[in-house]
């Protein structure tokens, strides 16, 4: 432990912003990067508690507490205190493969259960996370893991998100050969084509997947696996598969009105943006929201991120709909730490937003009634009601309308951003893999074994939408499982 009284003497600390009016005229990242004086400082924040919450991930209450990689935080921050930073380095790396991706976009759950976040502000850990490796990446520390020996087996991974470029990379470093194959043009899955680039710069994806390259793995993109690359030549060609293919059936919102122009989903929007960005030209489905009245449905990250393009294009005003209430301003009786804290927060978007039109976009306790056009069937505003929650009679809330509460918003473009409904069908009927009760594919946590002999399945795909740091966690856990497989024990770490 660094400083004993740290936490009692100095500040959390977080990263400046550049501010709202510069930041929206382009997409580059957008925090302010700290000294390292006072990264220090917030490394000695961290009391080194007899037992650490912040590593110790796993779900509570349903949700994540504490780093769902097992990041070894209170060691590293010691490092960073005491400026030993090619060794907190090497004890980040020994946990996650991709802390440039997580430092930049994790909800940091291990912060929700600091230990000194009982009683004030929590280690602003991400950040040093962050910090940590970028400066590895300046400094050259970041090298390429080759491996010392081949094992001759083959292993096919199907998506190159988070979870499959974390299976890919601990497959490689355990000597098997390695092919990724990727529907897009890009690699990367959501982390280049869903995340924003103000959020995570694709450089960063690029540069990781550049030393994935140079390690000995072989990435095919433009290739859709039960499409244009049969389920069976998968089978007969590779020793085994890792399936990491997402869940990126979009949730829709079937009210009178959605066949009308100017309604799209979300990751469309997202992802048609961050391509014409990196190709320099308008993707053919580019849409656009300058000058329009913008209607976001769904109050999670990705209508955050809606919020944020949105703004950028140059959008006349943002309204973002949310069914649910607003979270109180401190954590409720019954959400006490550990917990996963369900306070309110303004994220980039509605504090761009606020900036701009004076109030956070965000409108609580509200439901899309119906969509209206005009003549040309073009969108021009949607009726929305207030909803109050109610338990039915089978003792499960439900939200019910208040009559008389309606009310019409102008509207040139809605995106729909209500969560996903599981991976698609495509893969799943060519390999004839089996579902679970969510319609994920069906492979129990820490074993990743699908019904299909060989055939394994991890991230988003296995768990439903939910986080980078738990594709990593998954992508690392199913590569452990497939090596025992192949080679009937293995010694890489979950
Ligand atoms: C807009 C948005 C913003 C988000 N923001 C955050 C955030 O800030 N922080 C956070 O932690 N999480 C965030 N998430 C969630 C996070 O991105 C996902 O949980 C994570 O990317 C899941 O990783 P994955 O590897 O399982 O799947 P994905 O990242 O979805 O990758 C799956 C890949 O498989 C490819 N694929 C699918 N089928 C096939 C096939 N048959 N053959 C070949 N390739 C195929 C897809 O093209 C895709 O590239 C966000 C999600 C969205 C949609
Ligand atoms: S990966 Fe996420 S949960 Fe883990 S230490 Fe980093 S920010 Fe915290």
């Amino acid at each position: 432990m660094g400083k004993p009284t740290g936490f009692m003497t100095i500040t959390r600390q977080t990263p400046r912003d550049i501010p709202v009016t510069d930041r929206i005229r382009n997409w580059d990242e957008f925090h302010l990067p700290m000294s390292e004086d006072e990264l220090k400082n917030q490394g000695a924040r961290c009391m080194d508690c007899g037992v650490p919450f912040c590593h110790s991930g796993d779900l509570l209450a349903g949700m994540a507490r504490g780093c769902p990689v097992h990041n070894l935080i209170p060691e590293w921050n010691d490092l960073v205190y005491r400026g030993q930073w090619r060794e907190a380095l090497a004890r980040l790396l020994k946990t996650n493969n991709f802390p440039e991706f997580t430092g930049r976009v994790c909800p940091a759950p291990c912060e929700g259960s600091c230990v000194l976040g009982i009683i004030e502000p929590p280690v602003t850990i991400k950040n040093i996370e962050c910090t940590i490796i970028d400066k590895g990446f300046e400094e050259g520390w970041v090298d390429v893991e080759i491996p010392q020996g081949r094992t001759g087996k083959k292993v096919a991974v199907v998506g190159s998100g988070p979870a499959g470029l974390a299976a890919a990379t601990q497959l490689n470093t355990a000597g098997h050969t390695v092919t990724v194959f990727e529907r897009a043009d890009r690699i990367g899955g959501l982390l280049m084509y869903g995340i924003p680039n103000m959020k995570l710069d694709k450089k960063v994806v690029d540069r990781r997947t550049n030393l994935m390259f140079e390690a000995g793995i072989k990435f095919v993109t433009n290739t859709e696996v039960g499409k244009n690359y049969p389920a069976e030549k998968l089978l007969k060609e590779f020793d085994a598969a890792v399936l990491c293919a997402g869940a990126t059936k979009p949730r829709d919102l079937p009210i009178p009105g959605r066949e009308l122009k100017g309604i799209s989903f979300a990751v469309d929007f997202l992802q048609a943006n961050t391509k014409s960005l990196l190709d320099k030209t308008s993707a053919p489905n580019f849409i656009s929201a300058e000058g329009k009245h913008v209607i976001v449905i769904g109050g999670g990250d990705t209508g955050t991120d809606c919020v944020g393009t949105s703004i950028r294009h140059g959008a006349r005003s943002v309204v973002q709909l949310e069914i649910l209430p607003k979270p109180p301003l401190e954590r409720a009786l019954d959400n006490p730490w550990p917990q996963w804290p369900k306070v309110y927060k303004m994220d980039y978007g509605q504090e761009e937003a606020a900036e701009l039109f004076g109030a956070d976009p965000r409108r609580y306790l509200v439901t899309a009634k119906r969509f209206i056009g005009n003549q040309q069937g073009q969108i021009k505003s949607i009726e929305i009601v207030s909803v109050k929650w109610e338990k039915n009679d089978k003792g499960q809330f439900i939200p019910k309308e208040i009559p008389g509460t309606e009310e019409v918003l102008p509207a040139d473009l809605v995106l729909l951003a209500m969560g996903f409904l599981g991976p698609e069908d495509t893969l799943l009927s060519a390999l004839k893999l089996e579902k679970d009760p969510r319609s994920n594919v069906k492979a129990e946590y820490g074993k990743y074994a699908t019904n299909v002999p060989k055939v394994f399945a991890a991230g988003d795909m296995r768990r439903g939408q939910s986080l980078v740091v738990w594709a990593i966690n998954e992508g690392r856990g199913a590569a452990k499982a497939v090596d025992q497989f192949l080679m009937g024990e293995s010694s890489l770490p979950e």
